[in-house]
């Protein structure tokens, strides 16, 4: 009796559809082995690629963020499956994100925007804390969380954080007048000129031969602008240069925005590729000829007047005109340059 109700059951279990116990790996494999079937290549490729360990894989992705020629380049790549997802957000790969795929649009600016530049600044990327910083400070009036990232890509050692902080404590930016502070603003302009960037060395240049904030050495400072000069003849400085995506970023935001500046009577800084507004009323210094134009720093001045304000200052162009009735201006290059004919406004 016994015997015949096991074979009944064998019977029952060899009739009866198996239920396929395949896992994932499995499966994957199997498609390898029948690789001479239909679509077989794109099979092949998609398994080769499940298959690639997860370093290799954090390699790849860290070299698509770090040369990426857009945001939506690596964007793609996060969105394409779960773990490229799980691996394009890790530690690696964010704090090597260039500046292109950082490079977030004032228009397509979003929380999610937000969220994703703090991630990078959170991985150590400091071109983020840049970037995540200067949004903070000017554009979201953020002043403490900005000048904190500010900060913290300073001390890794990023040539425009530095200049930015310049800028900064030479305007007493976010606060009142009283705090500007000139020897500080000097310092993080000659820590900046020595990382290569050219115009903190050229605004430290101007502070050596003006006293600004540091001893008079009017040779030093000479040389250093001497050296900026060099730099721009031999083509090493272009003015016609893109740039930086975080300026264009501010420049958009406030053109988008036109009521953000104009009801607390602020204005922007006149070079076209700066974006920087004023944190407080008459922050910026004008242009002593035709009082039309404002700049953060001399060397958005010098920047502008080489490009366009030459041409448009209706004084300093009848003085280059006319250098008998005005010689004085004439003598000195036709006013405007490099911040000799900039002062301050009076507040
Ligand atoms: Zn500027
Ligand atoms: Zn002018």
């Amino acid at each position: 009796m016994e015997r015949r109700t096991s074979q009944r059951r064998k019977v029952a279990a060899s009739t009866q559809p198996k239920t396929p116990r395949v896992t994932r790996k499995r499966r994957r494999c199997s498609a390898l082995d029948h690789s001479t079937g239909e679509n077989a290549g794109d099979e092949i490729a998609g398994d080769f690629f499940y298959w690639m360990h997860d370093d290799l894989v954090l390699t790849i992705l860290s070299k698509l963020s770090s040369t990426a020629s857009r945001p939506s380049d690596f964007i793609n790549a996060i969105l394409s499956c779960k773990r490229f997802r799980f691996l394009c957000l890790t530690k690696p790969v964010l704090s090597r994100a260039s500046v292109r795929v950082l490079a977030v649009k004032a228009k397509n600016w979003s929380d999610s925007a937000h969220r994703f530049l703090w991630c990078c600044c959170m991985a150590g990327n400091m071109h983020a804390c840049y970037m995540l910083g200067m949004i903070r400070f000017y554009c979201l009036g953020n002043r403490l969380t900005g000048i904190s990232l500010l900060a913290k890509a300073a001390m890794g050692f990023h040539a425009r954080a530095l200049y930015s902080l310049a800028i900064i404590q030479f305007n007493g930016s976010g606060g009142s007048k009283r705090q500007k502070d000139l020897q500080a603003g000097v310092a993080f302009c000659a820590r900046a000129a020595s990382l290569g960037h050219l115009n903190a060395l050229r605004e430290f240049g101007h502070c050596l031969q003006d006293g600004y904030g540091v001893r008079q050495n009017i040779l030093q400072g000479r040389r250093c602008l001497i050296h900026v000069y060099y730099n721009e003849i031999t083509g090493e400085v272009r003015t016609d240069k893109e740039p930086h995506p975080v300026n264009v970023f501010m420049a958009d935001w406030f053109a988008q925005r036109p009521g953000a500046l104009e009801k607390e009577d602020l204005r922007l800084c006149s070079n076209k590729g700066c974006g920087r507004p004023e944190t407080r009323m008459y922050e910026f210094r004008r242009c002593s000829l035709c009082g039309t134009v404002n700049y953060c720093s001399r060397a958005c001045q010098a920047m502008d007047w080489k490009i366009f304000h030459k041409m448009r200052c209706t004084a300093g162009l009848l003085r280059l005109r006319f250098p008998a009735v005005f010689p004085a201006v004439a003598a000195a290059g036709g006013g405007g340059g490099d911040g000799g004919a900039v002062e301050e406004a009076a507040v």
